[in-house]
């Protein structure tokens, strides 16, 4: 199973699990959870509680179970469901024999809240959805009870087991606990436990027509698991006397809730409305299109699970809300494949390049190592080299400024591997579109050496014309140009989204080792950044490439200069506010 990559760092969490352990409260047990709906596909946010419940689990000795929580049968599906599984295994963790279905616990659930009626700790009330929100008063404000509250045991029993039969319509009843309308939490005025609702569920079929709600459900299926510590998300903070009151009500095995910050990710949306909305309306291609933030998307895209395990212990967990700017996830992802990623040769934007003094038939081969650093870690591959090449467009300038290091008129560069060249003639078309550069080599130079008299700070990637690989390949970048699309109330999210996010390269040139590059595979394309073979759309010898990331982060500046701006606009609707005010 995968823990963290390194020693896991503090943190209160672990604090308190540590206290557990001096205490012997749970007994030195560590039973953490994962317990997703399945209604959607996972997303980065998912992976950083899946790698601290798994993670805490496996560094305390511990298990962690995975549990589907589905007891909403409208919006669940047997897709989300699979795909959630293989998921988290993807990502390196392993449940064992720990995987669990709240719906397995329906029995149970329902002689809980018989229990509950009998002990005059829940009753069933007639009030409308509406009704009951409008009689939950405010913040301020106490409640007012329902006029079903008063209803007795046997009254309740009965309708409880007739709401259980079929015998109401959908949404005309429902079972709430006995609490206190006043509470100064509002979660604690007379939650609902169950509700009627006529749906297959995916598991139980049409056996239950009333289903639990997340409350009464979440902390018993944690009981009747023996979890020690059920980690949430902070929204669940007001939630936790609710589970502790449920819970002593019942008088089982009670685990301990703690509450961490979610993970808000920068130039990113994370709602699974959003993200179906996207999905739906097609601004994306799927659920795994590359720049989502699913772990689908990701996976596609070419991220590594190891890369995001890093990611998530980097950040790690508080209890503060805060945003994470995507840099660090793209940091992460960098790291991991520095060290793993082969270099080629990948030509993305190319212009032609002839080698005048280079016999037309000849051709030759250089062995290049596939990682420079080390190179016996990965070995070599064989580039070929012959008079036609090509090279990026942009590693061209005709009248260069100062310090342009690349490919100019007169001036000599490195071809990676090969040999030092100098351009000698600019070949245009009628448009005055350059479309070919003629150079000379010199072929004292094989293997790139510079003699010591002469300076060449240029080092170019090339392809040979006659052996390259035309292949396609998708500059993928930020799904959102902002940094936080969904923070203006009066602006739809989708109007930020990064016109670039997805770029076609259609006269891509690759160097013939890709042909049998791996569905999956990850090269680092020296100089252009990282790329992964795209796992569907690859065809044996016809390899189609996905930009994983870039070198290097070119969104600093952009989310500078983005803050800046909501700084300043900010600034002015507070103005605009106070000056309403006066008025
Ligand atoms: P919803 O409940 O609105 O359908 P959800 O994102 O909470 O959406 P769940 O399937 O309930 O979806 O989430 C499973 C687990 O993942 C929960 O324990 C939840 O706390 C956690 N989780 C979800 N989003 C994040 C996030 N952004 N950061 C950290 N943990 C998250
Ligand atoms: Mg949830």
């Amino acid at each position: 199973m995968a823990t963290g990559e390194s020693a896991s760092p503090s943190n209160f969490i672990r604090n308190i699990i540590d206290e557990h352990n001096q205490s012997g409260r749970f007994g030195g047990k560590v039973v953490t959870r994962f317990p997703p709906e399945p209604n959607g596909y996972l997303h980065i946010g998912h992976a950083k509680s899946i790698c601290l419940n798994f993670g805490l689990a496996a560094s305390y000795g511990g298990s962690c179970h995975l549990r589907f929580d589905d007891t909403n049968p409208a919006k669940e599906e047997q897709e989300y469901l699979d795909s959630i599984i293989e998921d988290v295994r993807w990502l390196g963790f392993d449940w064992g024999e720990h995987l669990y279905y709240a719906s397995n616990y329906f029995d149970q659930l329902y002689e809980f809240a018989i229990k509950l009626i009998n002990d005059g700790k829940a009753y069933v009330d007639d009030l409308s959805a509406q009704e009951i929100r409008a009689h939950r008063g405010t913040l301020t404000q106490p409640g007012i009870d329902s006029p079903y509250r008063g209803r007795g045991v046997d009254e309740n029993l009965d309708l409880f087991q007739r709401m259980k039969a079929g015998e109401f319509p959908d949404g005309s009843r429902v079972l709430r606990a006995k609490i206190d309308m006043a509470h100064p939490n509002m979660v604690m005025r007379d939650p609902t436990l169950y509700r009627i609702r006529r749906a297959i569920h995916h598991r139980t079929g049409d056996k239950w027509c009333i289903y639990p709600m997340y409350d009464f459900t979440h902390c018993i299926s944690d009981s009747i698991e023996g979890i020690t510590h059920s980690i949430c998300t902070l929204e669940f903070e007001d939630n936790r006397v609710l589970y502790d009151w449920m819970l002593d009500q019942l008088g089982i095995y009670h685990p301990q809730q703690i509450e961490f910050a979610r993970l808000n990710l920068e130039f990113a949306v994370m709602s699974k409305r959003k993200l179906l909305e996207l999905v739906k309306e097609n601004y994306v291609d799927g659920w795994d299109d590359p720049r989502m933030p699913t772990i689908r998307g990701m996976r596609r895209r070419g991220y590594t699970p190891a890369s995001l395990r890093l990611f998530c212990e980097r950040i790690g967990v508080g209890k503060k809300e805060s945003w994470i700017d995507m840099y660090w996830l793209e940091k992460a992802v960098r790291d991991d494949l520095n060290d793993k990623a082969p270099r080629v040769m990948g030509v993305l934007d190319p212009i032609k390049v002839v080698i005048t003094n280079y016999p037309e038939d000849a051709e030759e081969v250089f062995e290049a190592p596939y990682y420079p650093d080390d190179p016996p870690a990965m070995g070599h591959r064989d580039v070929p080299f012959c008079r036609e090449l090509y090279i990026e467009r942009e590693d061209f300038m005709e009248d260069p400024p100062k310090k342009f290091w690349r490919m100019a008129p007169g001036q000599e560069v490195r071809l990676r591997w090969a040999y030092l060249v100098t351009c000698q003639e600019v070949v245009k078309d009628s448009q005055g579109e350059i479309v070919e550069l003629r150079c000379t080599y010199d072929p004292e130079t094989r293997g790139g050496w510079a003699p010591d008299d002469r300076k060449v700070k240029g080092t170019l990637h090339w392809v040979s014309a006659r052996h390259g690989l035309g292949v396609q390949v998708r500059l993928y970048d930020r799904l959102f140009s902002m940094a936080n699309p969904g923070a203006f109330k009066d602006r739809d999210y989708k109007e930020f989204l990064n016109p670039e996010s997805k770029v076609l390269m259609p006269q891509a040139v690759v160097e013939p080792s890709l042909k049998d590059a791996a569905p999956g595979s990850c090269y680092q394309f020296e100089r252009k950044g990282f790329f992964c073979a795209d796992p569907v759309d690859s065809a044996p010898g016809r390899p189609v490439f996905n930009r994983v990331v870039t070198l290097r982060d070119s969104w600093a500046k952009i989310l500078e200069q983005q803050k800046r701006e909501a700084g300043r606009l900010e600034r002015e609707a507070r103005k605009t506010k106070k000056k309403a005010k006066k008025e």
